[in-house]
């Protein structure tokens, strides 16, 4: 016999249900006002030396609590703002908090290593002045180059190769690492690997998450990280969740670990408890 559904199909559009379109407009209407309101936070996830089985730095995750939406993920929010531009404003909001936080943990103590890494949007990339701006975040904060490191994804690298190849020189030359974000997802990773200078390379979670059943992803994760090591870059396996996962990547001596079963991302005063604190 035929469903209900089945015989109305359009009985889905009840006023009940967001379509996809206003779902996005209730976001985009909310969003304008996040930053001023003070919706918006970070939270930090650690970033895990495997060799020294340590903390040994955060990356900076941007999160959105909205009274009236709930908590809104990233994914669902930063491709508008980055279509309507309020990710400049956003993105700004990120690098001042997480410079500023980092510098007051390295200040607690500054024999501990520790680094942040900030995720840029593409468009925050094609400031010409984007260099200086980073220069003098630093200088404001009084945190060293070599304690952020900036992740960028292929996205960044499209738009126009001059332009992001000289922001990333500028910024190397200032002493901030640049890290290819998600990498192995997108059309050309490998090439991108030839046309710029990383430093380091972060491997993308779905090569890690089925890492004990698949083969093959454990094959392209072994090539990935003696790559990446051949090239003298640091690699970073993302989205590590099991023993086994952790075993893997340690034995191909992959440089460091990200992902729920070393930490998930969380505020900066539990990072600080849980992460930072000598007892
Ligand atoms: P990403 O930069 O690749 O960040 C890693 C994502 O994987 C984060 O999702 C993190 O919570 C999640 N993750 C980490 N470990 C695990 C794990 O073991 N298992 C699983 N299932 N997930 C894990 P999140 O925080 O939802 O962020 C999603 C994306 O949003 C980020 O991907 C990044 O592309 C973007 N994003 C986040 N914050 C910012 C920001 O401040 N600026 C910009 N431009 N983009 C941001
Ligand atoms: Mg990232
Ligand atoms: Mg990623
Ligand atoms: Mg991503």
């Amino acid at each position: 016999s035929i469903s209900k559904a089945e015989a109305t199909p359009y009985s889905f559009f009840n006023k009940h249900t967001q379509t996809n379109i206003e779902r996005r407009c209730l976001l985009e209407s909310h969003l304008v006002d996040a930053l001023k309101h003070q919706e918006l936070s970070l939270h930090y996830q650690p970033l895990f030396s495997l060799q020294h089985k340590r903390v040994i730095g955060a990356e900076a995750l941007l999160r959105w609590h909205s009274p009236q939406l709930g908590d809104v993920p990233p994914d669902q929010f930063i491709s508008l703002a980055e279509h309507n531009g309020q990710i400049i404003a956003i993105g700004n909001f990120v690098l001042h908090t997480a410079i500023e936080q980092a510098a007051k943990w390295r200040s607690q103590d500054p024999s501990r290593p520790f680094r942040v890494a900030i995720n840029i949007s593409p468009l925050q990339f094609r400031d010409t002045d984007f260099a200086d701006y980073i220069a003098n975040l630093l200088s404001l904060y009084r945190l060293p180059a070599s304690s952020l490191e900036l992740e960028i994804t292929e996205g960044v690298l499209l738009q126009d190769e001059q332009l992001a190849q000289h922001i990333i020189g500028q910024l190397q030359a200032l002493g901030v690492r640049i890290s290819l974000d998600d990498f192995g997802t997108g059309y050309s990773s490998l090439s991108y690997l030839q046309k710029y200078s990383f430093d380091t390379l972060k491997i993308d979670r779905c090569f890690i998450t089925n890492l004990e059943k698949n083969e093959q992803d454990r094959e392209l994760t072994r090539a990935i990280i003696a790559m990446g090591k051949k090239l003298t870059l640091n690699v970073i396996a993302e989205g590590v969740e099991t023993q086994a996962q952790d075993a893997f990547i340690r034995q191909e001596e992959c440089d460091f670990g990200q992902g729920y079963l070393y930490g998930r991302p969380v505020d900066a005063q539990t990072f600080e408890r849980d992460y930072l604190s000598s007892d």
